[in-house]
């Protein structure tokens, strides 16, 4: 309904396979400088931006579980490496003139804050973004999950989601069956329903419960960050 108007607060959730770039591990720089002067103009345009990125460019739990590590230490090492992310972000947001706090879920105070929701708030009040590292710093959980639960405490309008290489969501997997189909809205209870890959489905329940829109976008194509801020038509709106 409030389509083309600017969002004030947004929790951007950022893919962290794009954070890779081509090479698949790691940090590509050349792909977060790019990230990071997209969400400068936004924040100079006025939007409060709190930032999410997940870790599958350097450890996911359920991989290192699969290859027999314990789970909740593989998750540890998940949660850390999102941190690595965060600070990635840090430095090119910087760069750019936009005061930055990570604030992590485990405390690391050398490298960061501690989470402190008010406090984040108020940085975001005065035109910092603020990057949430370490996911919520228990292991099970996701970054999806953490970027849900941190919208909903920062009372951010809209969860905005990046993608890595789709620019939505689809009723197959666009890149192995040619004829899948692009939704434009869904409803919770269809994404639900579909067993739909957008979150996991902790994320996606908690989303319903509480009412949260999520925008699903290709991240990685120029200006599309401003578009989804502006709540433009891109991607898949999830909602009810
Ligand atoms: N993780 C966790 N708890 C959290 C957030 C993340 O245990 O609150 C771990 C989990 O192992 C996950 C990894 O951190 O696989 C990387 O996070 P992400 O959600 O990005 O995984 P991906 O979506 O890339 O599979």
């Amino acid at each position: 309904a409030d389509e083309g108007t600017t969002r004030r607060r947004v929790l951007l959730k950022l893919s962290g396979e794009a954070f890779a770039g081509g090479g698949g591990l790691g940090v590509d720089p050349d792909v977060v400088h790019a990230i990071a002067r997209e969400i400068a103009t936004v924040v100079r345009g006025g939007t409060e931006v709190a930032v999410v990125i997940g870790g599958g460019n350097f450890f996911r739990g359920a991989e290192l579980q699969q290859r027999g590590m314990d789970r909740a230490r593989s998750d540890y090492m998940g949660m850390l490496g999102t941190v690595m992310n965060s600070l990635a972000l840090q430095d090119f947001l910087n760069k750019e003139g936009i005061e930055t706090r990570v604030q992590t879920a485990i405390t690391m105070g050398q490298v960061a804050e501690p989470y402190l929701p008010l406090r984040a708030v108020r940085h975001l009040e005065k035109g910092r973004v603020v990057i949430f590292g370490a996911g919520m710093g228990m292991p099970y959980f996701s970054t999806d999950t953490t970027a849900v639960q941190r919208a909903l405490e920062i009372h951010a309008e809209v969860l905005l989601m990046g993608k890595n290489g789709v620019d939505g969501v689809y009723d197959s997997d666009p890149r192995t069956n040619p004829d899948a189909v692009k939704f434009d809205a869904l409803e919770y209870s269809e994404v639900i329903a579909r067993d739909l890959k957008v979150a996991d489905l902790t994320a996606i329940t908690l989303c319903k419960d509480n009412n949260l829109p999520i925008r699903v976008f290709e991240l990685l194509r120029e200006g599309n960050i401003a578009r989804a801020v502006r709540n433009e038509k891109i991607g898949t709106l999830i909602s009810t």
